[in-house]
C-alpha cells in the first residue's frame, strides 16, 4: 500500500487574518513497508501532513494517492483508508475511555463490524503485540502507568490491523527508560506485521536508530527525504535549523548498516 503526495499544499484559515501555509509543495512517496521517520521542529508541518494520510485534513491543493487511487476523487472510499491508515495521536492516552482496557482494544474493531469474539481475538492479539502484562487487560486504562496507557492506546490502533501505523511524537512526556521501550516496542511490531511505520517525533536521536527513510520538514517545506546516512551527510545544515543529534548516533546508525548487532533488544522492550 503505496502512499503517495504530490504538489500538496495545505492553509489553515484561509483568507483570514490567521492564514497560515502549514504545507508548502510537498511531494513524497513511501512504499509500503518502509520504516519513516519524519522529523522537523514544533510548527513545521508534521502534525498537518500525517493528519492529510488518513483523510482527515484535506489537502488545500495537490493530490494524495494511497495505493494508486487519488483520495480526493468523487467517490473515494474514505472509511476504508481510515481503517487501513491508523493514526496514534499525540498523547494517544487522553483518548482511552472505556472501563477497562480490553473494552478499549475492542472500541476500533467493533466499529468495523466485528462480532465480539473476533473482536476479542483482535484485541489480545494487539495486546500481545504492545507488550501489555495480561494482568492489567480487565483494570480501568486509569489504573496504568504513562507507558501502559501508551501501549493500551496504540494496541487500540492495531486491533484494526492497519496497513500503515502513523505515530505522532509516541514518546511525548515519557521518561527515558518509557522512550526507549516503547520505540523498541515499535521496532518490533515493525518487523511482527506487513505494515508500514511512519514515526513522527522532533528528535534526531530516536528517529535516527530505527527509521529505513527520514523525512526532514523545515516551516512546511521537505528538506531532506532520503536514507539516514545521506541525511546526516547534511549535518551542518541540520545543525543550523537545530536538528543535530549527538555523534553516536550517526555511528551506531553506521554500524548497523555494516551487519553489527545495534538492533533493540526485544526482550527487554516486556513489561516488568
Ligand atoms: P508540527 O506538528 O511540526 O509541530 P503543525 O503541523 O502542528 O507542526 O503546525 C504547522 C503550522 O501550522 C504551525 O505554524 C502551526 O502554528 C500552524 N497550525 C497548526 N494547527 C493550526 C490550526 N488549527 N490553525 C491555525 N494554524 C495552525
Amino acid at each position: 500500500m503505496s502512499i503517495k503526495l504530490e504538489h500538496l499544499n495545505y492553509v489553515y484559515s484561509a483568507g483570514t487574518a490567521y492564514e497560515k501555509q502549514a504545507l508548502k509543495d510537498v511531494c513524497l512517496e513511501i512504499p509500503h513497508g518502509e520504516f519513516v521517520g519524519i522529523i522537523g521542529h514544533t510548527g513545521s508541518g508534521k502534525s498537518t501532513l500525517i493528519q492529510h494520510l488518513n483523510g482527515l485534513v484535506k489537502a488545500t491543493s495537490g493530490a494524495l494517492y494511497y495505493d494508486g487511487k487519488n483520495i480526493y476523487e468523487p467517490g473515494y472510499n474514505m472509511r476504508e483508508l481510515r481503517n487501513q491508515v491508523g493514526l496514534v495521536f499525540q498523547y494517544p492516552e487522553h483518548q482511552l475511555f472505556e472501563v477497562d482496557v480490553m473494552s478499549d482494544v475492542c472500541f476500533g474493531p467493533k466499529n468495523q463490524g466485528l462480532n465480539p469474539d473476533q473482536c476479542m481475538e483482535c484485541a489480545l492479539e494487539a495486546l500481545k503485540l504492545v507488550g501489555l502484562k495480561e494482568k492489567y487487560y480487565n483494570s480501568s486504562p486509569f489504573e496504568l502507568s504513562g507507558g501502559q496507557k501508551r501501549r493500551v492506546a496504540i494496541a487500540g490502533v492495531l486491533a484494526m490491523h492497519p496497513k500503515v501505523l502513523v505515530l505522532d511524537e509516541p514518546t511525548a512526556g515519557l521518561d527515558p527508560k518509557g522512550r526507549d521501550d516503547i520505540l523498541d516496542q515499535i521496532a518490533y511490531l515493525h518487523t511482527q506485521r506487513d505494515m508500514t511505520v511512519i514515526l513522527v517525533s522532533h528528535s534526531m536521536e530516536d528517529i535516527a536508530r530505527y527509521a529505513d527513510r527520514i523525512i526532514v520538514m523545515n516551516k512546511g517545506e521537505v528538506m531532506y527525504n532520503d536514507c539516514p546516512r545521506k541525511v546526516f551527510e547534511h549535518y551542518r545544515e541540520l545543525e543550523q535549523v537545530g536538528l543535530a543529534a549527538p555523534q553516536v548516533t550517526y555511528i551506531m546508525h553506521d554500524l548497523k548498516e555494516q551487519g553489527f548487532a545495534v538492533e533493540p533488544n526485544v526482550t527487554t522492550v516486556e513489561e516488568a
